[in-house]
């Protein structure tokens, strides 16, 4: 070690809260170089993430394509409740494809008694038919697609991969790499927030709030009546009264002050509908 050096060492060791700040720094300045910062849609929030759109793709293909093969019994291919599914994923998608328009999206319905829904990231949706009976209308179905299509246009999961220092996993999954204990593996299935409430982790608070602001402004954008989500989420209040909330009323302060959050969105809603 060069004098110069020795004596940088001996000043930080003096000085530890100097050292800590220097740490953090380079810490800061690796997290840049090494993820890129990008802006959500709608929130204009920066994140960083550290999975490329081409990544986020590969992982929830593989994810959906897992699930289509353990589900293939419940697929629902045709009737009134897939056509509606079709219909409002459509709409829904054409306005997510201007944020994300790489992702390629589709929707599958299964026959499931749970009330729950998801969008894998990359654009793969799932719908269960036991969310149906409490979205009821087109607006009420395009207020759940637009919350979850958030998620993945906002890239909610990459985010929480590059928090929980899981991106290199993540990656190696994505490139059908095997380099993973089982538990990693479990755990990052849990993050995509695949399946059941239980299987899945909830996304924070943050991220649910944002994917209702993103999603209402979505709905909205392809025409549907931004008033008709204040319906749904009271609705969805009444229907999960005691009982486990699905995904996307997981983690809310309270569905209550969800439903004011989103009332208090409805001016910017509007003009976003009258826009497109
Ligand atoms: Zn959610």
């Amino acid at each position: 070690m060069s004098r110069a050096r020795k004596g940088l060492a001996a000043f930080l060791v003096a000085r530890p809260l100097i050292a800590i700040l220097l740490a953090a720094v380079v810490v800061g300045v690796l997290l840049l170089f090494f993820t890129h910062r990008q802006r959500t849609p709608v929130t204009h929030r920066v994140e960083h993430v550290g999975l490329t759109d081409k990544q986020q793709m590969q992982l929830g293909s593989e994810e959906y394509a897992k699930t289509l093969r353990e589900d293939r019994a419940q697929i629902v291919s045709s009737g009134t409740s897939y056509a509606q599914v079709q219909r409002v994923a459509k709409r829904i998608e054409a306005v997510a494809r201007r944020d994300k328009p790489n992702f390629v999206w589709k929707v599958t319905l299964l026959r499931k008694n749970e009330a729950n829904a998801y969008c894998l990231p990359g654009g793969k949706i799932v719908v269960y038919t036991g969310i149906l009976p409490v979205t009821q209308t087109d607006a009420g179905l395009a207020t759940v697609l637009g919350h979850e299509v958030a998620h993945a246009t906002a890239e909610h999961v990459a985010e929480r991969l590059e928090r929980q220092n899981l991106t290199r996993i993540a990656i190696a999954i994505a490139a059908g790499g095997i380099a993973v204990t089982p538990s990693q593996y479990a755990h990052l299935v849990a993050l995509l927030g695949v399946g059941g409430q239980a299987a899945s982790l909830p996304f924070s608070r943050k991220q649910e709030s944002e994917a209702d602001h993103i999603g209402l402004i979505y709905m909205a954008r392809a025409g549907f009546d931004p008033h008709q989500a204040v319906a749904f989420w009271k609705r969805m209040l009444r229907a999960s009264k005691g009982k486990e909330p699905p995904e996307f009323a997981s983690d809310h302060p309270s569905t209550a002050r969800r439903v004011e959050q989103v009332e208090g969105w409805l001016p910017e809603a509007e003009r976003a509908r009258r826009q497109g």
